[in-house]
Parts: structure tokens; C-alpha cells; sequence
């Protein structure tokens, strides 16, 4: 082994060959993958070779569309069989509701360059002869989808890794990760210590143990997954297309001359062992019968054949899960150097080829070449690598594959891992929760007597009356929200406004009490992130952002402070709670509570204050993202309980009433505020997402991303703008992820939605091209937007400006 090395990959898996390709094609030199085992002998080993690439967002379509790309040249490259075939795949509906759902995955899979047909039951009869289909109402055909031989082609990829120069070497255990000054500075083996600037740990089940030999816990966790093979059909049944029944839980597939039958149950089994063994190499885990007779029985009358052929293999592979059933891609952010690729949620085929190539260009370029936010490392809490929660939830997450994609739908296994600290004073009042960063957050509140669970559908779901309440309070009379998940920081010391200044692409050298709303931008002029900068003091700040964002923005600040910068930035999330207390009758409300004067006069919009309400001192912050007078109060977490009494009880007569999460959805929609992760992303730059207003250009210390936001400014323009759409017909329901057609042309696509109850029809945010033209106020308006929901075209309008209040009246009074 080599003293040194630039890249040490750990794992040599279907991601680790894929990453030590994916580098060396980008030119990195010395790259060494080291394998305790054989290369293909984990997880990989065993997988059942399906490339499929029917995503819903840019980003996972991206991902998968980029590994079947990078498969289907690897035979050519290395020389060596990888089984790539385009078999195509199906995906059959028995019910109604899962055709809109293939509906909607399908168009947004096409506006993301992957193909989908939907095709009828007569053409999937023809694609599946030996197929009992009489139950199936239709289904959607990809042609391009593919199959792979999964060990054969992490061995082809490693020899093409080879070829470009990386050093793989097996029967290569990995002891430990050597660091310094919270840096990684590389491994050590039994034999050899190899000093390297950034590890990668793609070690797939055995990232989690490995880490936390430096104590770091990574949420992810092994589940038993299961499929059979046949007997021999007595053909060679490759080619059949790889078929989902999302209905029954199962697919199928051709391997060789056998059938394959495969299960994603609802309720699956975590592998509960204390340590994954290091030579769990070509092995699988016992067959496990009673869970899979269900899936059995399905796939046995879907397959007449199977009944007479009967069953040659049981295989029970570990594969690894994580809370929300995507991977984990991307640098620690409490360890510079330090990188992970694991966690495929057996989708890992589908998915290590076009991460890895992310991946590359993420260590090359020292940040996220595009938006890479569903599979960051950083989105999770640490809380939620606890591993009762991991073990709880991996029950749930497999299955996640076939059921209802409902919009909005939550985990039931592995909640309450933690509330804020009103939650039980909330639930009393009917609160209906949902998780988020692994915080419980109330999403709407049943009346008295309604059960506050969500009964899901592609229309208006039970909650759909409530919501409207308390939309309409909000904007008519007042509304609570507990919005204690904020992310929040304080940063302190004598650097604290350079720090700022370079990091935040608006001017945040405000006088004391002001309120600034910013970006903070990756040197493509992206946005990293969306926060509310708050001047606390001469040398302090107080820093807001999303409840997702917080362990992202700790470590995107961390970039800006080395050791010569005197900041400290400290997490002050959990020390308060926040109420935002929003509506036209909220300042009377607080008036009622405390002796500062809350005119707008003295307390004007984006300004902030210490208040004292009753008995309790809390900053008051004049800001909105519902579009209404209000205040934001950061409370001490221990008198949070009181003060929402107090709130509520002098509120009510002034029609004070709680509302949720759904309810912030729906006002900051119709005012057309955009949510960083939903809408803005580290793929979109401000002057594309209409965000210009918060970039001081010309403040004084040049802020972090401005060159390449200059570039696009004076340039070229932007090549697609963020738009407001309202649809004509009062009835639909827009959820986001919906395609967007302008002048019957495919030209967009929504990236949130909503009810708008004030508007009276449903409102959502939307990306749109610009293709010849730039789009103005006028060119949007002109022109006529239709939005596909679920196959049917809804008429639209669109606009740069906000649907609601463009003038904020309601705000600034
Ligand atoms: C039954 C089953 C069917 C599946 N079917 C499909 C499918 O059809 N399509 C699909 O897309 N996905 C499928 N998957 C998922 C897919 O197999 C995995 O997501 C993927 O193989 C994971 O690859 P990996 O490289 O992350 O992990 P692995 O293949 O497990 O590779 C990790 C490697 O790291 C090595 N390692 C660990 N620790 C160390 C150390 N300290 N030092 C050195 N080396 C170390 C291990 O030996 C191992 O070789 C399936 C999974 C299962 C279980």
C-alpha cells in the first residue's frame, strides 16, 4: 500500500468502485479503494440487478438517469461481462389511485429526461405472457430501465477504475481513521497507515460501526430483505421487463432461466445484530419463510408458472436503511475530509453510479455540484441516528417502495423521538403532527370530537376543512403557530460581522434590531441555504433558519471561520421555543400583554426586540412568512408553556385560534414565498428564483458566490425563473411536483402547492424555462399555463409577483 494517497475510498461495493471511477474520470490522481473482502461481496453481491429510474424530483431522477448512463458503457471500458441489458421495466396498477400516482411520478420523470408510457392492460399482457393479469387496470412502461449482473459489475467498474489509474486492493481491512485538529488525515489497515486529505467511507451496513469508532453515529441501519429464484423455466427469460405490482408488494424478473420474485413488505425486519461481522462476504442470512408468504402467495398467483416450477433459492440479504428511505451522500460537517456514500435503502444499483459521479465532482469542487439535498448526509439531526428510533423506523422504510405515494404522507414507526415544548399542550388541543428533522411539528388540529389522523388521498385529504380555518383566521383575525423547529444560531465575537458579511449575499452590517433576510450562496452563486439574520448586538447576532437546515448551516458557517477568526457560533435551537402569532388582530393581542409600544411606528417590520409579555421576557421579531402583521417570539424554552396560555387566552376574543404547518403552507404560498429545500435550491441562484432584492451587490467585504451570481447577471441571464401559478378551476388540489405546460408546450414544472383558501383555488410555486425570450411580468402573463394534474390539464395563471397581497399592505401596517 502507498504512504499517501489523495482519495482513500473504503468499500469496494457497487458505490465505492463506482466513486473511485467517477474521481479518476475527473482526473484525480492516486486514488486507492481499499476491500476487507472481495470487491462485489457485500451487499452488492447479492442484489437482484434492477436499474430503475422512475424519480419524482431533479435531483433522484438525475441520479438514477446518470448510473444507467455510466452502466451501459462499463463492458466496453473494462472488457468485462456486466449483464447491463435495457429489459425495460413495468409498473402495474391494480386501483385507481395508484394510476394517478404513476401518473404523476411518470410526467415528472419525463420533464426530468427519463421516458415513461403509460400503457393498458392488452400491451402489458403482451409484455407479460405468462402473467395472471385480469386484476390489472393499466401501468406505465419505462423501455430504457435496465438490468445488471450487480457483482460483475463492480468488478468491471473497478478494472475500468483501473485502467484510469486508481489502486484497488482487496483482502484490505480498513482499522482505523486517523485525524487531526478535527480534520481526517487517513487510515490505517493492519499493515500500513496511508495519510490522505479525504476519506471516503462506502462501506454500505458497516459504515455505522465503522464511524462510530470516531464517534460519529450515521443513521442508518441493516433490514432483512427478501427474494426467491425458480426452478428453471427451461429458457433463458432475461429479457422479461422488470415488473413492480406496487399493489401486492412484489416484483419480478427474469434471471437466466429462472424467475425472480422479490418483496417490499409493509412491515419488514431489521437485522437486529450488535455488530455486522467483517467477513459477511458472499453470505446471506437465513430464509425467513413466514415473512415472505404473503408476497408469496401474490407472486405465485400473479405467476402460475411458479406453482409448478417451485422455489431453488431463498435469498435473505442485509442492506441498509435510513429514516426516510433515501441514501447518505456528502462531506461530515463535523469533520472536514471526511466523506460517506452508503445507505441505499436497496435501491443502491439504481442510484451508486450517478451519486458517485455527484460525489466526485462534491470532493472536487469542495461543495454540492448541483442540488443534492434528499441525499445529503446533512439533512438528518443527530438525534436520529438513536438506534431504537433507526430500528423502529427501518420497519417501516422498505415498504415505503411500493405503498401509496400519498402527497404528504408521514412515518407512523419511530415518532415521538422529540417535540418542542409545547407539544403536549398542542396534542391536548388536537394537534395532528408530522415529523420533520426528526422533530414532531402540528401540522392542523381536528375539532373537538374528530380524530386528528391524516386519511391520505391525490385530493382534498380530512384535513382540508381545518386548514381553511385556520388559514382564514390568519388572515382574517389571528392564528398561534408553533414554530419552535427553527434552526437557530448565535454567532458572537469580534469577527462575527465579517464572517457574516462574506457568508451572507445580503448586507447583514444593519444598525441594532435589524432584521435582514439573506442567502447564503455556493460559488456557483446557489443558494446554500435561506436564513433571517438578526443584530442582536455590537458583536452579535442571532441567525434563523429552516428546521432541516440546521445542521447543513452550522457547517456551511463553519466555512467562513479558520483559525485566525475570533466567532464563536453557537446552537441555541433547543434553548427556545418560537410562537409565531400572525394575523391582522395580533398586535392588539400583545398590546394587551406588555408596555412596549408595538405601533408600527415603534416597532416596524424587519426589526427586533426584547419584549417583556406578563411575566416573561422574549425577543419579539416583526416578520411574517404567512403574508399577515406578526410577531415571532423566541421564548426560554422553560416558559414557553405559560406564555402560550397567556397568548390563547387573551387572544380568543379576538379570534385567536392554532394553526399548523399545512396552514403556513397555504398563506406563504398564496404570498408566493419561496421554502429553501422545497422550492430554492443549492441547483438555483436568487436572480432564478426572483430572491435579487436580498443581494447587496456592492457591500463592502464581496460576499461568498458573487462572481458567478455577477457572470449570470450580466451575462447570459438566468435560464429559467420561478413563477406563481393560480389555477382557473376552483376544485383541483396542487401539491407539488406537478408538470407545467405554457402556451401547450411542456415548460415547467411546480415545486410546491397548495390550497390557496384566501384565492379561493389552488396555488403553488412553478420553475419555468426561459427559452427564447426573457420572462418579464409581461411575457408571464401573456402568455397561457396549463398544470397536469394527474393526467388532466388544469388552466393556470401565472406571475412574478405574489398571487396575494403583492404590495404588502397586510405586512407593513
Ligand atoms: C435482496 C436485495 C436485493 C436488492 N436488489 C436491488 C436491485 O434490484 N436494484 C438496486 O438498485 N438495488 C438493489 N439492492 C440494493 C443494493 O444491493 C445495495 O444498495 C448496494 O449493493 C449497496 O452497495 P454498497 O457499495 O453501498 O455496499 P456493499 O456492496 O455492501 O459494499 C460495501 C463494501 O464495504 C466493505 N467494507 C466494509 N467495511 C470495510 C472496512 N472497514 N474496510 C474495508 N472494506 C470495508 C465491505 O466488505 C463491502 O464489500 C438489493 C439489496 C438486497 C439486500
Amino acid at each position: 500500500l502507498p504512504e499517501e494517497a489523495s482519495v482513500v475510498i473504503v468499500g469496494g461495493g457497487i458505490a465505492g468502485c463506482s466513486l473511485a471511477y467517477q474521481l479518476c474520470a475527473l482526473g484525480v490522481e492516486g486514488v486507492v479503494l481499499l476491500e476487507q473482502n472481495q470487491v462485489g461481496g457485500g451487499t452488492t453481491w447479492h442484489a437482484a440487478g434492477a436499474v430503475g429510474r422512475m424519480r419524482t424530483t431533479a435531483t433522484l431522477a438525475r441520479l438514477n438517469d446518470r448510473s444507467a448512463a455510466l452502466y451501459a458503457r462499463m463492458e466496453a471500458e473494462s472488457g468485462l461481462a456486466t449483464g447491463w441489458m435495457k429489459a425495460g421495466s413495468l409498473t402495474i396498477a391494480r386501483q385507481p389511485e395508484r394510476m394517478i400516482q404513476l401518473r404523476r411520478a411518470g410526467s415528472m420523470a419525463g420533464r426530468f429526461g427519463v421516458d415513461v408510457d403509460e400503457v393498458g392492460p392488452d400491451e402489458i399482457r403482451a409484455r407479460l405472457p405468462m402473467a395472471q393479469l385480469e386484476d390489472v387496470i393499466g401501468g406505465v412502461w419505462l423501455a430504457d430501465d435496465g438490468i445488471v449482473d450487480p457483482p460483475a459489475l463492480a468488478q468491471a467498474i473497478a478494472e475500468a477504475a483501473r485502467r484510469l489509474g486508481a489502486l484497488v486492493v482487496e483482502g484490505a481491512r480498513v482499522t482505523e481513521l486517523m485525524e487531526n485538529a478535527g480534520r481526517v488525515t487517513g487510515v490505517r489497515t493492519p499493515d500500513a497507515a496511508i495519510r490522505a486529505q479525504t476519506v471516503v467511507l462506502c462501506c454500505g451496513m458497516w459504515t455505522r460501526q465503522f464511524a462510530a469508532t470516531i464517534g460519529f453515529d450515521v443513521p442508518l441501519q441493516p433490514v432483512e430483505h427478501h427474494y426467491v429464484l425458480s426452478r428453471s423455466v427451461g429458457e433463458d427469460i432475461t429479457t422479461l421487463p422488470v415488473t413492480r405490482d406496487p399493489d401486492a408488494s412484489i416484483y419480478f424478473r427474469g434471471k437466466g432461466d429462472a424467475l425472480l420474485l422479490g418483496a417490499f413488505q409493509r412491515v419488514s425486519k431489521p437485522w437486529l445484530v450488535d455488530r455486522v461481522p467483517d467477513d459477511f462476504s458472499f453470505r446471506l442470512l437465513e430464509p425467513d419463510w413466514e415473512h415472505f408468504a404473503v408476497p408469496l402467495d401474490e407472486g405465485l398467483r400473479r405467476l402460475p408458472a411458479l406453482q409448478e416450477l417451485g422455489i431453488e433459492r431463498f435469498v435473505n440479504g442485509p442492506e441498509s436503511f435510513t429514516p426516510d428511505g433515501n441514501p447518505l451522500v456528502g462531506e461530515m460537517p463535523e469533520m472536514p475530509g471526511l466523506y460517506i456514500c452508503a445507505a441505499f435503502n436497496s435501491s443502491g444499483l439504481a442510484y451508486a453510479g450517478g451519486v458517485a459521479e455527484a460525489l466526485a465532482q462534491w470532493i472536487v469542487g469542495k461543495e454540492p455540484p448541483f442540488d443534492l439535498w434528499p441525499v445529503d448526509v446533512r439533512r438528518f439531526s443527530s438525534r436520529q441516528s438513536d438506534l431504537d428510533y433507526l430500528r423502529n423506523r427501518s420497519v417501516e422504510v422498505l415498504g415505503t417502495h411500493m405503498r401509496m405515494a400519498y402527497p404528504n404522507v408521514e412515518f407512523e414507526m419511530g415518532r415521538n423521538l422529540r417535540g418542542t415544548p409545547l407539544y403536549d399542550e398542542l396534542a391536548a388541543r388536537g394537534a395532528s403532527f408530522g415529523e420533520k428533522h426528526g422533530l414532531e411539528r402540528p401540522n392542523w388540529f381536528a375539532r373537538p370530537g374528530q380524530r386528528p389522523v391524516i386519511e391520505y388521498s391525490f385530493g382534498r385529504q380530512n384535513w382540508f376543512d381545518n386548514t381553511r380555518a385556520e388559514h382564514i383566521a390568519a388572515r382574517t383575525t389571528a392564528a398561534v403557530f408553533d414554530q419552535s423547529g427553527f434552526a437557530k444560531y448565535r454567532v458572537s465575537g469580534p469577527d462575527a460581522v465579517s464572517v457574516l458579511q462574506r457568508a451572507c449575499a445580503n448586507e447583514v452590517d444593519v444598525n441594532l434590531g435589524g432584521v435582514v433576510y439573506t442567502a447564503m450562496l455556493t460559488a456557483r452563486g446557489t443558494f446554500a441555504s435561506d436564513l433571517t439574520v438578526m443584530r442582536t448586538g455590537a458583536t452579535e447576532y442571532l441567525v434563523v433558519s429552516g428546521t432541516a437546515q440546521a445542521v447543513a448551516d452550522r457547517g456551511w458557517l463553519r466555512r467562513f471561520v479558520n483559525s485566525a477568526t475570533n466567532v464563536r457560533i453557537e446552537d441555541v435551537t433547543d434553548e427556545y421555543a418560537v410562537l409565531g402569532i400572525m394575523g391582522p388582530n395580533s398586535r392588539e393581542i400583545l398590546q394587551s400583554l406588555t408596555d412596549t409600544d408595538l405601533s408600527n411606528e415603534a416597532f416596524p417590520f424587519a426589526t427586533t426586540d426584547i419584549v417583556t409579555l406578563g411575566h416573561t421576557q422574549v425577543r419579539a421579531i416583526r416578520l411574517t412568512y404567512v403574508g399577515e402583521l406578526g410577531w415571532e417570539l423566541h421564548i426560554p424554552r422553560d416558559e414557553a408553556v405559560s406564555l402560550y396560555r397567556a397568548v390563547l387566552g387573551t387572544g380568543e376574543p379576538y379570534g385567536l385560534v392554532n394553526g399548523g404547518h399545512y396552514a403556513i403552507n397555504s398563506l406563504r404560498l398564496e404570498k408566493g414565498y419561496r421554502a429553501w429545500g422545497a422550492d430554492i435550491t443549492m441547483s438555483d441562484t436568487p436572480l432564478e428564483a426572483g430572491l435579487g432584492f436580498a443581494v447587496a451587490w456592492d457591500k463592502p467585504t464581496p460576499f461568498y458566490g458573487r462572481d458567478a451570481l455577477l457572470e449570470q447577471r450580466d451575462g447570459s441571464g438566468p435560464r429559467k425563473r420561478m413563477v406563481s401559478l393560480v389555477l382557473d378551476d376552483p376544485e383541483p388540489v396542487l401539491w407539488g411536483g406537478e408538470l407545467v405546460y405554457r402556451d401547450g408546450v411542456r415548460a415547467g414544472h411546480t415545486t410546491s402547492g397548495a390550497y390557496g383558501y384566501t384565492l379561493g383555488a389552488s396555488v403553488a410555486l412553478a420553475w419555468l424555462d426561459v427559452s427564447d425570450a426573457p420572462l418579464t411580468s409581461a411575457t408571464v402573463e401573456a402568455a397561457a399555463y396549463e398544470v397536469d394534474v394527474a393526467g388532466e390539464r388544469a388552466p393556470a395563471k401565472a406571475s412574478l409577483a405574489s398571487p396575494f397581497d403583492p404590495q404588502r399592505s397586510r405586512v407593513l401596517c
